[in-house]
């Protein structure tokens, strides 16, 4: 019997009991290879050495000051390296405990900008459609993921949210990849006009759409349009980093191979890589100096923010990150798991489409895959998924996400960034088993 209110209310998980590396193991005895990094979180896999030692230290040292008193150095040593390692003048740090916290304050950061510009009447956001940006009323109200967002739609602000950047299903047949990524452009500044250009405070989209569409990168120029056309009509570009920042890519933004600078970058998971709870936003310079130069308090706040040992830990990844050179790293085994999983999968009967940035890469299922259609969302099949492969020692992330109102099914992989060779190829073999075990009575 348990006291607490799991994720399913009506099931206690296995109780984890030691980490290591890539593996997890529960308290029968039991290992699990972490091939989604819990959900895109353990980018340096369990119990590395030089976080622990960092968190040890930063606890001796002090565990915890009240932000409303002090600072610490752990949080301005964080900040200061994430300052200097992000691109232009994106060096303003808000430092929280998580990443729906990090997409509430982005928000309440941009719109507080607006109202210190002058300008009180910029109160809408727009939105895509399949996007996640957390289960906290504002960030649900942001996101896309419609069986989320259902139960509590009553209670959401409203925001016009239009197509995502999804070239699998968004493209029609015999359209060029320029011209879907042109049409999705027009839709945006159609939703732009349609609200009403000084209406909109920011536009907010996944770089790399996580959980509900299944690591679905951008098309060439698609982020290089929606800046554009944030900048002919003073939108904000908020994006959400929170599951394919920090390295994830390949690069420690996302955004950076898409030739962007965005206004406002949310960020959670991977920062802290599961040592610790902690989420930030990171903003450029002028927006903040909005801030001080006009009421001189940014109001919002959490009793968390800053927190020193959160801090020292996702300092310690960070450094580890680059003393390791697992960026690099993050794209060599990226592709080569993604070329383990095509020459695994590629001509699966019921896997649609392979993609992804990185070590972040979705697997999207289909019932049938010339007309991509989606398997009976009744059939609950991610679900079935996940347990075949918890069964077989496998943690991935499988999710039933929205397509176009009708349900599919995608599992997403992200292993950590220290993944060898060899544990990739056994987590292809453990995934053709399970979906060999799943998917086999489907045909
Ligand atoms: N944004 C994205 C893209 C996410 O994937 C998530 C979590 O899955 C969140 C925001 C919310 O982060 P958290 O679960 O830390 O609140």
């Amino acid at each position: 019997m348990s006291h607490i209110i799991h994720r399913n209310p009506r099931r206690v998980p296995p109780v984890a009991a030691h980490a290591t590396g890539i593996t997890i193991t529960d308290r029968d005895g039991r290992t699990y290879l972490d091939a989604s990094g819990g959900a895109a979180v353990s980018s340096l896999g369990h119990a590395h050495p030089d976080v622990l030692a960092a968190m040890h230290a930063q606890i001796d040292r002090n565990a915890y000051a009240h932000t409303a008193f002090f600072t610490c150095d752990a949080a301005e040593q964080l900040a200061a390296r994430l300052a200097a390692d992000a691109p232009g003048d994106l060096d303003q740090v808000y430092l929280v405990s998580g990443g729906s916290e990090a997409m509430e304050t982005a928000l309440k950061l941009a719109r507080q900008y607006w109202l210190e510009a002058g300008q009180p009447q910029r109160t809408t956001f727009i939105a895509r459609r399949q996007s996640y940006h957390g289960n906290t009323l504002g960030a649900l109200a942001v996101g896309g993921n419609a069986w989320r967002r259902q139960p509590f739609a009553p209670l959401l602000i409203e925001v016009p949210r239009i197509s995502p950047c999804y070239e699998y299903r968004g493209r029609a047949d015999g359209q060029s990849t320029d011209d879907y990524t042109a049409a999705l452009l027009q839709e945006l500044e159609d939703a732009i006009l349609a609200a009403g250009a000084d209406k909109v405070i920011g536009f907010v989209a996944e770089t790399v759409v996580g959980a509900t569409a299944g690591a679905v990168p951008p098309t060439p120029g698609y982020f290089r349009g929606v800046r554009r056309l944030c900048d002919q009509y003073g939108l904000l570009l908020i994006l959400d980093e929170v599951m394919c920042g920090m390295g994830r890519s390949g690069t420690l933004y996302a955004f950076e191979q898409e030739g962007v600078l965005p206004d406002l970058v949310v960020l959670g998971k991977g920062l802290g890589a599961g040592y610790q709870p902690i989420g930030a936003v990171l903003a450029r310079a002028p927006i903040v100096q909005r801030l001080r130069d006009g009421s001189g308090a940014f109001l919002h706040g959490h009793t968390y923010m800053g927190h020193p040992v959160a801090a020292a830990a996702a300092l310690a990844v960070q450094k580890v990150i680059q003393r390791d050179c697992l960026l690099g790293a993050v794209t060599v085994r990226g592709a080569a798991l993604r070329r383990m999983l095509r020459e695994a999968f590629g001509n699966h009967p019921h896997v649609g489409d392979i993609r992804g940035r990185g070590l972040l890469i979705g697997l999207e299922l289909v019932a049938d895959r010339d007309s991509k259609a989606p398997f009976d969302p009744a059939r609950r099949l991610h679900a079935v998924i996940k347990d075949e492969a918890m069964a077989r020692g496998l943690m991935i992330y499988p999710m039933g996400g929205t397509i176009d109102g009708r349900h599919g099914d995608h599992i997403l992989l992200a292993p950590p960034f220290i993944a060898t060779e060899a544990e990739l190829a056994e987590i292809t073999s453990r995934l053709a088993d399970t979906l060999h075990a799943t998917l086999n009575p489907a045909t």
